[in-house]
């Protein structure tokens, strides 16, 4: 497992303007270790737990992006030093984010997860839900959480036309929110969107992170 080499390969697909999430997920700090040696700063974990137990263990400039479902009781472990909450898809997550956030005296940067594929799942919002959220006036007074833009995973498929279809559509999401609720907002910006399978399908579709796992630190059990 050559970890600089897969690193290499990967960014070498990206363009300038494309983020690389190093999905680190399962694996030991010793891979992640070998990644930030190569210059990758941006990992991402999806257990609570695990991201901040490895968290004191490697060096404090990485950027720590939780990618997973979080729940509620889950927050406190990673609001000390997360970095951007991937998938938050519900008023009550982010009251909690928010909460831990005054606690630790911080803002925490986060994306609303979307559910675009065809693929039953029982997270992400549809837009009329995260509308509802947003105008909320609950949601108004939420003032140290920070909105950056939106998420979603396409179905796990070989329909190459299919994903393309879901991830056009979390564009058309983001730009829709954009022009109705952020035109002068610099920093809802980012479309999170793209795995190890399907990545540059999501780049083509206009995604400005993608998250890879497996390509770069290889299979999971
Ligand atoms: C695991 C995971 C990834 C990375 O998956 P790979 O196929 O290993 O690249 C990306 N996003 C989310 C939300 C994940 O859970």
């Amino acid at each position: 497992m050559d970890i600089q080499t897969n690193l290499k390969k990967v960014l070498n697909d990206l363009p300038p303007h494309v983020k690389l999430v190093a999905v680190s997920k399962t694996k030991p700090v010793e891979m992640i270790q070998a990644a930030y040696d190569c210059g990758q700063r941006d990992f991402g974990e999806n257990k609570a737990q695990d991201m901040a137990a490895k968290f004191p263990q490697l060096p404090q400039d990485i950027r720590w992006h939780f990618i997973g479902h979080l729940q509620t009781n889950k927050v406190k472990y990673i609001a000390p030093f997360v970095s951007l909450i991937h998938a938050a898809d519900s008023l009550k997550i982010l009251k909690e984010i928010n909460k831990q956030a005054i606690k630790n005296s911080r803002t925490i940067d986060y994306l609303l997860e979307f559910h675009i594929a065809e693929e039953e799942s029982k997270f992400g919002l549809d837009r009329e839900t995260a509308e509802d959220i947003l105008k909320s006036d609950e949601y108004k007074q939420l003032k140290n959480i920070h909105l950056c833009g939106v998420m979603g995973m396409a179905t796990n498929t070989d329909d190459v036309g299919l994903i393309h279809s879901e991830f056009r559509k979390l564009k058309e999401t983001f730009d829709y929110l954009k022009s109705k609720y952020f035109p002068d907002t610099a920093c809802f910006k980012e479309i999170s969107m793209g795995m190890s399978g399907d990545y540059p399908i999501a780049i083509e579709e206009g995604a400005t992170i993608v998250r890879v796992g497996s390509k770069i630190f290889g299979t999971r059990n």
